[in-house]
């Protein structure tokens, strides 16, 4: 039996730089960017584009029934896809809908129905795939030996469904990948600080975390990943670090988590509580590069 302290590695967060990208200002993880000949990925910001109030200005989502701001969200999303150097025509981009699920991308020219899946996966070079977010947390799993990719939603409920484990766990059953090669990116979303929430949801996040038989956890590891006490009596669950906790307990070879909380930064990010709701949608967007096909 192996006692391990994967609490503390999943509470690690790195402060990310925000660089300028074709006149764009990206977020990107040091850890993914080691695989940077392989791997095109960015985080987005609010900024840098002329989406109107209170949407502004790079909103990425078209979930607001409006024409005028659908088309100015696929507008931005082809300036995304043309500072990546990526093909807006094969962008895929899933439904969201809070769900654990996860779907497969095995052709270029069409996908799966996408409506009601929080997340997607794929090994072929040149698709890029774009989730977006206003809080909840962007997970990009990268597995470098194969060259395999997922991304995925993890608002409180696709956590609770584990959806960050499902991606890993899609990735070896469809494609033979190997945990301990996968490396991911925990990206900019709502922190601790700002994430009082009742305790059923923290029971509901907390029973993801079963180990493997072989790692014996401390109870007091657990413990870590919520927050008592500040303005609020309500336990303040890290979601990142959840994220974070799961993938390492899958295996996952290494984790960088973006210590950005997006309800503390409405200059950069949007932020679905710190708005009250009405707001734009930055986003997470990953593709392996045609020059690392198999
Ligand atoms: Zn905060």
């Amino acid at each position: 039996m192996q006692t391990i302290n994967l609490a503390a590695e999943a509470l690690k967060s790195n402060q990310w730089e925000i660089k300028s990208v074709s006149g764009l200002p990206l977020i990107q993880s040091p850890l993914l960017n080691r695989y940077a000949g392989d791997l095109v990925h960015a985080f987005t910001t609010r900024n840098g584009g002329n989406t109107k109030a209170p949407y502004e200005s790079f909103n990425l989502g078209r979930h607001v029934q409006d024409d005028a701001l659908k088309a100015d969200a696929l507008h931005n999303r082809s300036i995304l896809c043309t500072a990546l150097e990526a093909d807006l025509r094969y962008l895929k981009v899933p439904g969201q809908v809070h769900s654990g699920n996860i779907v497969t991308i095995s052709e270029k020219d069409s996908a799966p129905e996408l409506a009601k899946v929080d997340g997607v996966a794929t090994r072929l070079p040149d698709v890029p795939l774009l989730l977006h977010f206003a809080d909840c947390v962007p997970v990009i799993i990268y597995e470098h030996k194969k060259k395999l990719l997922a991304i995925v939603h993890a608002g409180w409920r696709g956590t609770a469904q584990a959806i960050a484990r499902n991606a890993v766990d899609l990735l070896c059953r469809e494609f033979g990948g190997g945990p301990s090669a996968m490396v991911a990116a925990v990206g900019p979303a709502i922190g601790t600080c700002c994430y009082p929430t009742g305790d059923d949801v923290v029971q509901q996040l907390m029973l993801t975390l079963s180990p493997p038989e072989n790692v014996k956890l401390e109870i007091d590891d657990l413990d870590s990943l919520v927050k008592a006490g500040g303005d609020s009596e309500q336990p303040r669950p890290d979601l990142k670090a959840i994220n974070a906790m799961q993938l390492l307990l899958a295996g996952v070879g290494e984790v960088d988590v973006c210590s950005f909380c997006t309800s503390c930064r409405p200059d950069i990010f949007y932020s679905h509580r710190q708005s009250g709701g009405i707001t734009g949608r930055q986003g997470a967007t990953a593709m392996i590069r045609s020059n690392a096909a198999n």
